[in-house]
């Protein structure tokens, strides 16, 4: 079955391949039943997936999507028809063969001797899930009708199914049960998760390569004969890419899902394309002492079994792709908020939106289009929602929902990290989560749980449905970096995860949108005033492009782009099998060029419409777009066809591409723009500052040498805030000396110790460049607590040929190593050997 295009499939090495053939056959739903065993570093268990044959090709032709005023769902997000709906015969093309071997009360059984993978290739249907590294003991089916439940899904039917077809059929019909039954649903998905292979039934012969798992079933030879429930059983390898075994901050083993760059495949085998989108199931058995945490919807009480291990029991009713998954096993602790330290939440009528909509009305409605002061609010209730994903239970539907600015949040730590997070996390959660709420609408899930990761998790933070990963560098200094952070996050429940990205190389959809809307959500979290926040906004913006500014000047010219793929965007091979392109460029996840380009691009965009008509047009675009996945295209041509002026003055999709998606560098616009960021008022305070630096620097190199802490050098400096001493230390980095007295005055100032870590990474920066050996030590630790941050610093203290700094390096690298993440790993150790 695997068609010339796709054996043909040779990634470069940068490219990370898809390979599920999931226009053959989608996984519907995962059950997962996993034990994790510490001493061996490995997660061990079995996996159920229950199939639906693929609807072809033209499930991801990438240009069918609907435009703006189009209330009509995608072919991909069809509602299933209804109640489930009798079908006697599985799909036309299946053969006589595949019949015979179906179901256990058939008399003629398959022998189970062994045979060789390649018997049976050129005429078998073969079944392609993404998987690496992972051991695969069995595959087998599992027999649906022998789970008393399953026959009452026949209940409604005339005539019974052929019995050749009975297990085609239930499967059918328990995939096709309305999300108002979906208790039901899950309590049959368990049941038949670990019913009995089919009595007789040979095991599946499977094979496995580097990047995927193959399955056939002998005599089988197309995706409508293929059993539709399969059990795998599998172990993963403690060294396998999807899962982090490490230390917690306390020293203690833990084991946590990394996502990218090959995200779940080496933890279960699935089909990774964002098109497969599932639910899951996960039961989880875990030592005693260890919290597990899971995306899963419901808040879980552990039920103890007698060995001093405890099951978690985690499941989710609305479908996403396999790859957002997310797994973390540790001895954690959940914080506790302390009475008094809240930050002020947004109320109602704080907020510049709309009030909910008490109407209980669920009805379908179109939003208002055309002129641009109608639509405010047209997305703040369930009653301007428009539903048009798969079936499932929607929050987007419940009034109750919408009414909810603060869902349910809990937040885990290691013990030596609580006093931190009780005093930054903690208090700030809720407010964060009511900005977001306030300024995009319903939260899209039911609750989140906020986890801080060990300290080699190689950024600052990580969205998966229901947790959020948060890297401990956020936790140190004043709650500026944390804000924005825990802003960003919580930003991608709507973008990144509620929407996804039907293309992974557009990636800007996801970081893009929740770069910007951080912003937009800590400004609320401050409750600035109008003109504090434009101030705000424009020195983040300058910081923003002097940092892409910098990235651009190095980074190779295809990484620059940020729609690589261009017009075959979202194209896949005949099976659905594609390409990441770049997906496993050891350089990408180090740069930010998508995060960078992408807000810039939507700050271009607002600078049309007006910030606030901006703001109303993302929540009528998550109305419309919840629960599916977009290429670039659905966006933009909503935008341009909602804001009509817009396109009359000039702005168009295709011009949107050349200048910001399909090609490198930095568009003309943003160069422009910048000049104006160089103006604002929190913008030139720093640049005074920086003028009296640069003037006392100088002075206090010449002449006679004074003494420091002379009286007669006292400048009176301004206090500033956390961003505008980034701006004002990266500036200063530009000076070709600055002498010991003088960076020490500076740390003493700005009391540089105790700032957050994105005004210690400048600080360090100053430290190196001027070889300030007596802050050496800040930079030690630097390297060690941020690891998310230093990799680059490495590359610092390494090229000043210095052998104090090249030494501190080595040492650094030699304590932080065991705990680093892989890629980083590579990366500092190239540099440094
Ligand atoms: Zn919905
Ligand atoms: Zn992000």
């Amino acid at each position: 079955m695997q068609s010339a295009e796709e054996s043909d499939l040779d990634p470069n090495k940068d490219d990370l391949p898809l390979r599920a053939n999931t226009n053959h056959m989608l996984v519907r739903h995962y059950v997962l039943d996993l034990t994790i065993h510490f001493e061996s570093k490995t997660i061990g268990g079995s996996i159920v997936l229950f199939l639906e044959p693929g609807k072809g090709k033209s499930m991801e032709t990438p240009d069918s999507a609907p435009s703006g005023e189009s209330t009509s769902p995608s072919p991909l997000c069809e509602q299933p028809k209804q109640e489930p709906q009798l079908h006697l015969q599985p799909q036309a093309g299946a053969s006589q063969t595949e019949v015979t071997v179906e179901t256990c009360d058939h008399k003629h059984v398959e022998g189970t001797e062994a045979r060789s993978w390649q018997e049976g290739a050129s005429d078998e249907f073969t079944l392609v899930l993404d998987c690496c590294d992972l051991s695969v003991s069995k595959v087998e089916e599992v027999d649906v009708a022998s789970v008393p439940g399953m026959r009452a899904l026949l209940d409604d039917c005339e005539q019974p199914p052929q019995a050749g077809c009975l297990s085609f059929t239930l499967v059918e019909r328990l995939l096709a049960l309305s999300s108002s039954c979906w208790k039901e649903q899950h309590d049959l998905y368990l049941q038949c998760s670990t019913a009995p292979c089919p009595q007789g039934a040979a095991a599946l012969s499977f094979h496995t390569d580097r990047w995927s798992l193959q399955l056939r079933k002998r005599g089988v030879g197309s995706p409508s004969g293929f059993p539709r429930a399969l059990r795998i059983w599998y172990e993963t390898k403690p060294k396998g890419a999807s899962v982090r075994w490490t230390d917690t901050q306390d020293g203690r083993c833990c084991v946590y899902t990394m996502g990218s760059p090959i995200n779940n495949r080496a933890l279960f085998p699935c089909q990774e394309p964002p098109v497969a989108m599932s639910t899951w199931q996960a039961t989880v058995v875990a030592p005693g002492e260890y919290t597990v945490l899971l995306s899963g919807e419901n808040q879980v009480v552990p039920v103890q079994k007698e060995s001093g291990l405890s099951r978690w029991a985690y499941y989710v009713t609305m479908p996403m792709p396999a790859s957002t998954f997310t797994l973390a096993v540790g001895q954690w602790h959940e914080a506790q908020a302390k009475s008094g330290t809240g930050v002020p939440v947004l109320t109602e009528s704080s907020n510049s939106t709309p009030g909910v909509s008490t109407s209980g009305c669920s009805s379908v409605e179109k939003p208002c289009h055309g002129s641009n002061q109608e639509f405010q609010g047209a997305a703040d209730g369930p009653a301007q929602s428009m539903c048009s994903h798969v079936d499932y239970p929607c929050r987007f539907t419940l009034t109750e929902a919408w009414r909810e600015a603060i869902i349910p949040h809990r937040v885990f730590s290691p013990t030596c990290l609580l006093p931190q997070v009780e005093a930054v996390v903690v208090p700030h959660l809720p407010a964060c989560l009511a900005a977001a709420h306030a300024v995009l609408g319903v939260h899209p899930f039911s609750h989140l749980d906020v986890l801080i990761v060990p300290s080699g998790f190689s950024s600052l933070g990580m969205a998966s449905p229901h947790i959020v990963f948060l890297s401990q560098s956020v936790l140190m200094g004043p709650a500026h970096l944390c804000g924005a952070r825990l802003c960003h996050e919580i930003a991608h429940a709507w973008f990144g995860l509620v929407i996804g990205a039907r293309d992974w190389t557009e990636e800007w959809i996801s970081e893009g949108f929740a770069t910007f809307l951080e912003d937009v959500l800590w400004a609320k979290v401050q409750q600035l005033s109008l003109h504090e926040e434009e101030d705000q906004l424009h020195l983040r913006a300058l910081l923003r492009w002097r940092r892409l500014h910098d990235e651009l000047q190095n980074a190779e010219q295809e990484l620059q782009i940020l729609r690589p793929h261009k017009e075959s965007t979202g194209v896949v091979s005949e099976s659905g099998a594609s390409t990441v392109k770049h997906g496993l460029n050891p350089e990408k996840p180090f740069m930010q060029v998508h995060y960078l380009k992408g807000y810039f691009l939507l700050k271009f965009l607002a600078s049309f419409t007006g910030h606030e008509h901006f703001l109303a047009f993302l929540r009528l675009f998550v109305s419309l777009y919840h629960g599916r996945l977009v290429l670039s295209q659905d966006f933009l041509r909503m935008l341009l066809d909602h804001f009509p002026d817009v396109k009359r003055r000039g702005l168009t999709l295709e011009g949107i591409y050349a200048d910001w998606l399909d090609a490198p560098g930095i568009p003309k616009w943003l160069t422009e723009e910048s000049a104006a960021w160089l103006q604002s008022p929190l913008v030139t305070e720093v640049q005074q500052e920086v003028t009296k630096w640069i003037h006392f620097s100088r002075g206090h190199g010449k002449g006679t040498k004074r003494k420091r802490g002379d009286p007669c050098l006292k400048v009176n400096f301004k206090e500033m805030g956390p961003e505008q001493t980034v701006l004002l230390l990266e500036m200063l980095l530009e000076e070709e000396k600055m002498s010991a007295g003088v960076l020490q005055t500076l740390e003493r100032t700005y009391d540089l110790r105790t700032q957050d870590a994105e005004v210690k990474h400048r600080w360090c920066e100053l430290v190196v460049k001027h070889k300030y050996s007596a802050a050496y030590k800040d930079v030690e630790d630097f390297l060690i607590d941020n690891q998310a941050m230093g990799v680059y610093l490495y590359g610092e203290l390494m090229l000043q040929e210095d052998g104090r700094q090249q030494a501190l390096a080595r040492r650094c690298f030699s304590r932080a190593q065991e705990h680093m993440d892989p890629a980083a790993l590579a990366v500092v150790s190239e540099m440094i050997l």
